[in-house]
């Protein structure tokens, strides 16, 4: 296991960059720690793929280094890195019996017959594999062999890290949410560094210890997903994290107040507007922090449609011709058509630029 090292790294698809905008992936540095389980989160295009594949050796970055435990391995080959690798597709031999494909990684680093065996049904109990030992691989369903892929990844103790890139694509939903926890189970037993790249915030929430979010090229917050989901660093986070987003009003502030149109709200202590002018200054808070109540309480808002997502109703409202959501207590009564809207004061959050500026 190592501890995986980040510095100064970026990376261009383009021969001669020019600006910033000319990078897939913008200057970063980042100490990811030996044993973690981390996620790299976020949409389409926002660089995962790039950054996974500048760590597995695939691609060698424009600009910075690679450290695995102070070791620079920028210009490694990914044998050479000491890696496992699972993708999106299942990579295993149909020739071979479900056995010899978990076994094969070991016994190409020449590991003693009895720890192959032994980790070979470890791995195979825990992805419930064991009943399967013996079959062909070619003779088993797509998932199967993913879960294949799975324990080829998992199964040796040496590597440096285990790269996952959205393994779970083609897992049907329900073997997903189990393989989900799996994942996590084996993590403990096994305590490898993971990285596991999804678009799909269930997804990283539920297996990583430290979620890793990236927009346009960025790592705009890494957290657990309760710092992310209490404290976003970046409007992003707010907004992808969450179901539905946070809400993001834009808003002038004057001292300790905030002002969203007319209605002003006292913000939290802490909060601090550092050089403002001319930025855009926007208020997060979340629709579970949001009450809505009849039009003689709160801030006059108007309601625009409930949507029901089953295990509870989202209400959409417009305040000061801005869009709000708000989760609704259950067993709540509908609010009426002009209704009131008020934030939990200890639950907001200020941004400049996209960037929080709470708490300098
Ligand atoms: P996805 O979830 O769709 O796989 P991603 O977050 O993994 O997306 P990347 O595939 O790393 O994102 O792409 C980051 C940016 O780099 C995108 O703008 C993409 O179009 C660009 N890009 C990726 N691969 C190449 C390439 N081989 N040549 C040129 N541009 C590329």
């Amino acid at each position: 296991m190592a501890r995986i090292e980040l510095s100064n790294l970026a990376h261009s698809y383009l021969s001669r960059p020019q600006d910033r905008a000319d990078y897939a992936l913008k200057q970063m540095t980042h100490v990811w720690e030996e044993g973690g389980a981390y996620a790299l989160l976020g949409p389409s295009g926002c660089g995962k793929t790039t950054l996974l594949n500048i760590i597995s050796g695939l691609l060698v970055p424009t600009q910075g280094q690679v450290l695995f435990d102070g070791r620079d391995v920028t210009h490694d080959s990914p044998e050479l890195r000491n890696i496992a690798q699972v993708f999106q597709f299942p990579v295993i031999y149909d020739s071979m019996s479900v056995y010899d494909n978990l076994a094969f990684p070991l016994r190409n680093r020449k590991f003693p017959a009895a720890e192959v065996d032994r980790r070979v049904r470890d791995v195979a109990e825990m992805l419930e594999l064991t009943d399967r030992l013996k079959r062909r691989a070619e003779n088993l369903t797509a998932d199967m062999k993913q879960k294949i892929s799975l324990g080829r990844g998992l199964v040796r103790p040496d590597v440096n890290a285990i790269l996952f890139d959205e393994p779970l694509t083609v897992i049907d939903p329900h073997l997903k949410w189990l393989l989900r926890g799996q994942l996590k189970q084996l993590h403990k037993e096994f305590n490898h560094t993971m990285v596991y790249v999804t678009h799909d915030q269930t997804e990283a929430l539920t297996f990583a210890d430290k979620v890793v979010v990236m927009y346009e090229g960025e790592v705009v917050q890494i957290g657990t997903p309760e710092e992310l989901f209490e404290k976003p660093a970046h409007t992003f986070v707010g907004y992808f994290i969450g179901s539905p987003g946070m809400n993001v009003l834009d808003c002038h502030v004057e001292g300790n107040r905030a002002y969203v149109g007319d209605h002003q709200m006292t913000l939290p202590r802490g909060h601090s507007l550092p050089e403002a002018g001319g930025k855009q200054v926007q208020l997060g808070v979340r629709p579970e922090f949001v009450t809505v109540t009849g039009p003689d309480q709160g801030m006059p808002a108007r309601l625009e449609r409930i949507d029901d997502v089953g295990r509870y109703r989202i209400a959409k409202l417009t305040l000061a011709g801005q869009q709000v959501a708000a989760i609704l207590p259950e067993g709540s009564e509908v609010p009426s058509d002009t209704a009131g809207v008020s934030f939990d004061p200890a639950r907001l959050h200020l941004y400049v630029d996209g960037h929080l500026s709470e708490g300098r």
